[in-house]
């Protein structure tokens, strides 16, 4: 699952790239290890030029929070090999929605 702010920077990177190639696509995706990959279809592009903006954007994501674009946020570890992006504010456990009000 691709968090929000991860979301919109692929929005960002496709509305960038449509003034090169009109019919480019980007495809966020979370890989294996917890971190955005990019996958930019294009028709003009060729590969090499996709890969390398897509990892000049994935480069970003990488300390950007995933949940509200915060820069600099910390990366932790999630599980065995699993990372995630997110800064002090998001980094709270999930609480059920319809559980009683707490104080922040
Ligand atoms: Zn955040």
């Amino acid at each position: 699952m691709v968090g929000a702010a991860w979301r919109s920077l692929a929005e960002d990177l496709e509305r960038e790239l449509r003034n090169l190639d009109p019919s480019a696509v980007v495809h966020p995706t979370v890989d294996a290890s917890g971190l955005l990959r990019l996958k930019v279809v294009s028709e003009v592009l060729n590969r090499r030029e996709a890969g390398a903006i897509a990892r000049r954007w994935q480069a970003k994501a990488a300390t950007m929070c995933e949940c509200c674009g915060e820069p600099d946020s910390a990366v932790r570890v999630a599980g065995p090999d699993v990372v995630t992006v997110v800064c002090a504010d998001c980094d709270q456990p999930v609480v059920p929605a319809s559980g009683s009000e707490r104080s922040p």
